[in-house]
This record gives C-alpha cells, structure tokens and sequence, in this order.
C-alpha cells in the first residue's frame, strides 16, 4: 500500500493541539478529570495534548481499544471490560485519535455513564467529514477532514506508520 499526500504538517498539528490545551485548559479549570486516552492511536495525541494542558494534578488513564482490523472495521469495540468504578462521580475526558463511524467513542461513553462518570467529555484530533449512523458529536476536535483513510501521528495501518510526524493519506 502506497502511502499518499501529506494532509496535516507538524506545525498544523503543533499548533492546532496547543490551542485545544487552551481550550480544555478553560473548561476544567479547578477540576480535576480523569483523563482516558485511547491506545494505541491517541498516542502521540494524547502526550502533546498533555503538555499543552495544566490541570494540575489530573489522572491518565489509557484505554486499549480496537475495531480496525487493517482498513475494515470488524463491528464490535474491544477493550472496554478495562473500565472500573473509579470513574464513578468524576468528570472524565475522553481522547481519541480520529471520529470515523462514531462507534468506538459511542460505545464508550456508554459504559463511562453506566459506570457513573459525573461528566463525559470527548476531544478528538481528527473528525471525519461522513455520514453516520450511531452519532458522536465531539465536545473538541482538532480538525475536520475528507472521509479518507489516513496514517501518522500515532495512527496505523497494520501496526505501520504510527510514528510518521505528519498525517498522511494512505
Ligand atoms: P469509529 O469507531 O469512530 O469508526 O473508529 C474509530 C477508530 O478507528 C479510531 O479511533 C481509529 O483507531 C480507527 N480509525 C478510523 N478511521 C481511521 C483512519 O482513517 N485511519 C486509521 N489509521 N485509523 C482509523
Ligand atoms: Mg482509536
């Protein structure tokens, strides 16, 4: 698989990150969220949104979930049996790399609620411009883009290209 055109630089990315930490910055001023990044795609994300941000003593969590094998979605989010109820009565962030069907971040938000999370709220990188049929609206999104398969920044295909700087199009 051929890897294609750079779709956001490094200075797109840096810039656009530290301007959600300003804005997450705002919204949780004098709270403390458990913040839950969700691996492996959210990496990179994940640590440059953290230094952009200053909440003091927040909590990370990460969260292993997949619904990609290679490029087809297999239909159902593994992972979320990991959450417990230490997000019982707390605010929590939740950060993703990329809103493509909506399912994972669904899905998500519904065991957090059933497991008393006092607030849910979803920051996402990268939202894809698509139709969808289960609907995720995200409270933060980095950028909107063309529903097209893309890699770098922490995001894969088949475990490859993850550490690529920009995001590209496969
Ligand atoms: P959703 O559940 O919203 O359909 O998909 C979410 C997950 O699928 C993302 O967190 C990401 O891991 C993976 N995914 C969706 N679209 C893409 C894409 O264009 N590229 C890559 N590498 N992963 C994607
Ligand atoms: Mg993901």
């Amino acid at each position: 698989m051929p890897i294609g055109r750079v779709l956001l630089t490094q200075a797109q990315i840096r810039k656009r990150v530290r301007e959600l930490g300003h804005s997450l910055n705002r919204h949780y001023r004098g709270q403390q969220p458990i913040i839950i990044g969700v691996m492996n795609g959210a990496l990179f994300f994940l640590a440059d949104l953290l230094r952009a941000i200053d909440l003091g003593d927040a909590e990370i969590s990460c969260l292993r979930l997949a619904s990609y094998a290679g490029k087809k979605r297999t239909g159902q989010i593994r992972g979320l049996d990991a959450l417990d109820q230490s997000v019982a009565g707390r605010p929590v962030l939740i950060v993703d790399d990329i809103l493509d069907t909506g399912q994972t971040l669904v899905a998500l938000v519904k065991r957090l609620k059933k497991l008393g999370a006092s607030e849910i709220k979803t920051c996402v990188l990268l939202e894809k411009r698509r139709p969808r049929k289960v609907s995720h609206k995200p409270d933060w999104v980095g950028f909107r883009i063309a529903n097209e398969f893309v890699v770098g920044y922490g995001l894969d295909y088949n475990s490859r290209y993850r550490t690529l700087r920009q995001i590209r199009v496969l």
